[in-house]
């Protein structure tokens, strides 16, 4: 397999550190509120790279964070007169509810800032003993410059950055011995969370985070280390001088970065104000739309979210679960035997997927075989096709959709406006005393699983 790796600005063969498995990290969101369909790119495009690997044999330990302490999640606390903790743990379970119904899995590990703060201690330790880090009245920085290689990623000259930062140093900075300097450990301000550590009480860095729990959960060299492109500088380049200099060698072999999800060419982002979260868009798709939205581009290429391109997904998909639908009609009900030129021709069809998604995770090409292969399908097996190669052809595109995490089963998605309509008939029933007709609706939504509740406030309900 071939993988784009920013680091050489070209496209390189993969070769895993140990022959068979590969390390994965994957740079995750701060929680301090819903996550947005912008953030749902990383999330789903490292989701089917895992997922591929996995079904090329490799053994994938996929690692990635939770960022459960930062200035924005302080803030929403204070705002709400709540621990900090209180919004970090609300919003890693929502967004582990969000990844789930997008069919993104579980990562092996899903560390916690706030839970590997000896790891961080340490690793800071390291850096001072080595010279790459000092302190000052309770702050520890990184001396940047002293890390030759600065830069290497993000093609910046280190001497532009430092004209660049003069502009910008602000009080407080002026402490540092170097502009470029940044932070490992800041000293604690009344109401942040803190922990003890050598320097005073504090919190540790954003950067430093993704170092240490990666050098946890993977080890000093990660054979893939991804998130979106907005993260290469300075967050990918402080983790490279961070790790490298503290472990003394190469941090990750293969660089990989997802492009931005646009709305009217625009980044979509919290701090625009230009952004859907994944459970405002579930409210109106079922999320398999999305990923298969997201997969239809290559996912170093910008993405324009619009609702027609989303409805155009949806209509692809719904052509792609029809053809398995019927597939599995035709498989159910036919006669043994096999048609070898079909199936010579249904093997094809595979191997141009897996050359899709060979060179650079091409998930547009790869789809587009599906849809060529859902389109021979559709020519060429029918009630007449013997058994073996009905069941052949069902199960090659099962398999390939089970690649990019597509759901096959057609399953008619119980959408939450579906389930609120229903629940408003059900109070109009009972306005109008026909009883009968209400407790219909509440036994059609209990079979559906649909469970509800009447408070003071008005009805409320949850899926079981
Ligand atoms: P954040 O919580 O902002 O650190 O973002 C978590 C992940 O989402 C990072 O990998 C970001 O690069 C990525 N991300 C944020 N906004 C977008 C966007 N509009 N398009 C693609 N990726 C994004
Ligand atoms: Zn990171």
């Amino acid at each position: 397999m071939k993988i784009y790796n920013t680091l050489t600005r070209t496209k390189e063969e993969f070769v895993p550190i140990n022959e068979g498995k590969v390390g994965i990290y994957v740079c995750g969101p701060t929680v301090y509120d819903f996550i947005h369909i912008g953030n749902a790119r990383p999330m789903i495009v490292f989701d089917t790279l895992r997922r591929y690997l996995e079904y090329k044999g490799y053994e994938v330990n996929f690692v990635s964070n939770f960022t459960d302490v930062d200035d924005k999640i302080i803030k929403r606390a204070n705002e709400q007169g709540v621990d900090s903790k209180v919004i970090s743990e609300k919003y890693i379970e929502e967004a582990k509810k969000d990844m789930a119904s997008m069919n993104v899995r579980e990562a092996t590990t899903h560390p916690k800032a706030t839970e590997e703060i000896p790891d961080m201690i340490e690793m800071i330790r390291i850096l001072i003993d080595k010279d790459y880090a000092y302190e000052v009245n309770g702050t520890v920085y990184f001396r940047t410059r002293k890390f030759k290689e600065y830069g290497k990623l993000s093609k910046k000259n280190i001497d532009d950055l430092r004209s660049g930062n003069r502009d910008l140093l602000v009080s407080g900075e002026d402490e540092k011995e170097d502009s470029l300097d940044f932070v490992l450990w800041k000293p604690k301000k009344e109401g942040e969370p803190s922990w003890e550590s050598p320097w005073g009480e504090g919190r540790p860095g954003w950067h430093l985070e993704c170092s240490v729990m990666s050098k946890k959960y993977i080890g000093d060299v990660i054979d893939i280390h991804a998130g979106g492109e907005d993260l290469i500088f300075p967050h990918h380049e402080n983790e490279i001088a961070q790790s490298e200099a503290a472990n003394g060698t190469e941090f990750a072999r293969y660089w990989m970065h997802n492009g931005f999800l646009k709305i009217n060419n625009e980044k979509m982002s919290k701090s625009l104000g230009n952004f859907f979260t994944v459970r405002e868009i579930a409210d109106k798709y079922p999320l398999q739309v999305i990923r298969f939205f997201m997969l239809s581009a290559h996912y170093r290429s910008p993405l324009n979210f619009s609702a027609d391109l989303v409805e155009s997904s949806k209509n692809g998909l719904d052509r792609i679960l029809t053809a398995v639908d019927k597939l599995r009609g035709f498989a159910n009900n036919a006669n043994n035997g096999s048609d070898a030129a079909i199936e010579k021709e249904l093997a094809a069809y595979e191997d141009k997927f897996d050359a899709a998604m060979d060179d650079d995770l091409n998930t547009a090409d790869a789809i587009s075989v599906i849809f060529e292969l859902v389109k021979f399908a559709n020519v060429n097996i029918t009630a007449d096709t013997p058994k073996d190669t009905a069941v052949k052809a069902l199960s090659v595109i099962e398999k390939l959709c089970d690649v990019l995490g597509i759901i096959t089963e057609k399953e008619e998605e119980l959408l939450d406006s579906d389930i609120e309509a229903l629940i408003n008939e059900r109070q109009e029933a009972r306005k109008a005393k026909n009883f009968a007709r209400a407790d219909e609706i509440r036994n059609m939504l209990s079979d559906m699983g649909i469970i509800l509740e009447d408070t003071r406030e008005g009805v409320k309900w949850k899926r079981a």
